[in-house]
């Protein structure tokens, strides 16, 4: 067998799911049953029920009542920590099977989906770490008479919100650090992309992760998703998705004054110096707006090239995007693999032929991929692009560059800034003052210098300006989900108000 070129078969029935509540399956019933098609093969691969208002107010009744009894925020944090460490160890278990159902429903090559499953198991042993390490501060400067201390508590049960793009990936930058603070939580993945989501209840419970405090109800953002952002028995929301959703939770969150964590959409700016690597900085670019199909929050959508090299170095990614393996994502060679849902394919094609329609000049790409079954766009490039092109403004959240020149390194920092986004970038330099400088004065809440989309459990991520509020991940993805409190402990006796 050449295991160079292995393709992985389909599932010869679609596999049926339940929602997760209070530790345990909740079989479909009369729910309605969405049958998701994968995206890549036009065949049913999953059918998952939709979940209800009230089956979310059963999964937050279950989250609330783990979290008030204090099964999991009671424990110390070497004990939550031995729970995480075994469920990294369950995500190892069934990589395969999480990597595999994530393919089907997502779209994105096996490999990559691989990858990113692969990467979870660290975030549980990170957090495992940050459950014991936890901790608040103490004033030992306040007088003879008094100390304080600052105490860390969690916040208590977090609803989250994620969308289709890395459901795995996403929920695990968010999932261990909830644990090691202590909390409870309830999930609700996109309708398109729930799977691994539900597998992953599984996951925690053989883990030790006692019932109650992790649940999915999968269902639609307009039912599910809304009635979490206004339930007044979930204490914060985590959502991560478009920017114009994001803006809706705002006043849905009002009604119990929940803190938000809102990790938003990107317009990221990709800068490259002529003194750069320009084939390392090339391939950079190029996996930057190709990976994942371009549908990736922080994707390198906006090339920002130094004149001198501008034109050569298009032509240089372009040499390189026309040599990525598009193709079938069960193939275990593939680069780019489907686009996730009709809409989004729609979208991507919408903007390709707005570039035209607005005068910027293709340079690569600009059309489906026709494989016989499935969504495919070619990573496609714009040159002669001006600022005000919605091409050049709007996240499009496809395999869609688009090139701008500068001639300094002021313009360069200008055009970079000139977005409503700031949730990363990337700086392509062999100058380390140009590197720093452009560091510090790009808006954005993830950096890249000489490379781009490193990420690891250790580094915090979200965004400036309207790319959301809040950080996840590393120590900072802990803190977000406590609550700080003040202790003033007198050590004598008060000074009477009454004598
Ligand atoms: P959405 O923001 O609509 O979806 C993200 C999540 O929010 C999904 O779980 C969705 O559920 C849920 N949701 C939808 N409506 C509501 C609501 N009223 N209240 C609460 N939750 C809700 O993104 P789309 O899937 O519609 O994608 C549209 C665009 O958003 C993309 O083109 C892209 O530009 C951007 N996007 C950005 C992402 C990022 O990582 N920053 C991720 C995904 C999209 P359901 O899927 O069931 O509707």
């Amino acid at each position: 067998m050449d295991t160079t070129s292995r393709v992985l078969k389909l599932p010869e029935a679609p596999r049926e799911f339940a929602l997760w509540i209070d530790g345990r399956p909740v079989a479909a019933e009369d729910r309605e049953i969405y049958t998701r098609h994968s995206p890549a093969h036009d065949v049913p691969v999953t059918r998952i029920p939709m979940g209800t208002a009230e089956d979310l107010d059963t999964a937050v009744a279950a989250a609330r009542r783990a979290f008030d009894d204090r099964r999991w925020s009671g424990l110390s944090g070497a004990d939550r920590a031995a729970v995480l460490l075994r469920a990294a160890d369950g995500i190892r278990a069934r990589a395969e099977e999480l990597a595999y159902w994530e393919t089907l429903e997502n779209g994105k090559p096996i490999a990559q989906a691989r990858a990113e499953v692969g990467g979870c198991p660290g975030m549980y042993e990170y957090a495992a770490g940050v459950a014991r390490s936890l901790h608040g501060d103490s004033f030992n400067n306040l007088g003879d008479g008094m100390m304080g201390l600052v105490t860390r508590e969690p916040i208590g049960v977090v609803g989250i919100i994620t969308p289709w793009n890395f459901p795995f990936l996403i929920l695990n930058e968010r999932v261990p650090y909830i644990l090691a603070a202590g909390c409870t939580m309830v999930a609700k993945p996109s309708e398109f992309t729930s799977a691994t989501s539900l597998i992953l209840g599984e996951v925690l419970a053989e883990a030790g992760v006692p019932e109650g405090v992790f649940n999915v109800v999968p269902g639609l953002g307009p039912v599910v998703g809304q009635a979490m952002a206004e339930h007044t028995d979930i204490d914060m929301l985590s959502f991560t998705g478009s920017t114009r959703t994001g803006r809706g939770l705002l006043s849905a969150a009002g009604s119990n004054f929940k803190k938000l964590g809102l990790e938003l959409g990107g317009k990221n700016p990709q800068i490259v110096f002529a003194d750069a690597d320009l084939e390392d900085a090339a391939d950079g670019v190029a996996f930057g707006i190709g990976f994942n199909a371009g549908q990736c929050c922080v994707s390198g959508s906006r090339l920002i090239v130094e004149r001198s090299v501008a034109a050569e170095f298009a032509d240089m990614v372009a040499a390189k995007l026309a040599r990525v393996r598009v193709g079938d994502p069960l193939d275990e060679t593939t680069q780019v693999g489907a686009v996730t849902t009709e809409a989004q394919n729609d979208t991507i094609l919408r903007y390709i032929a707005q570039g035209r329609d607005e005068g910027a000049e293709l340079v690569a790409g600009g059309a489906p991929v026709d494989l016989g079954r499935g969504q495919f766009i070619a990573p496609t490039i714009f040159a002669g692009v001006t600022r005000e092109m919605a091409i050049a403004r709007e996240e499009i959240f496809g395999p869609v560059l688009t090139v701008m020149p500068f001639d300094s390194l002021d313009e360069a920092i200008a055009i970079a800034n000139d977005t409503d986004y700031g949730l990363a970038a990337s700086v392509w330099t062999k100058n380390l003052d140009t590197a720093l400088t452009v560091t510090r004065r790009v808006q954005a809440g993830r950096f890249w210098v000489n490379t781009t989309l490193a990420g690891g459990p250790e580094l915090p991520i979200g965004g400036f300006k309207q790319s959301g509020w809040g950080r996840e991940a590393g120590v900072y993805g802990v803190e977000e989900y406590t609550q700080v409190k003040s202790v003033h402990i007198e050590l004598d006796k008060r000074d009477p108000w009454i004598s």
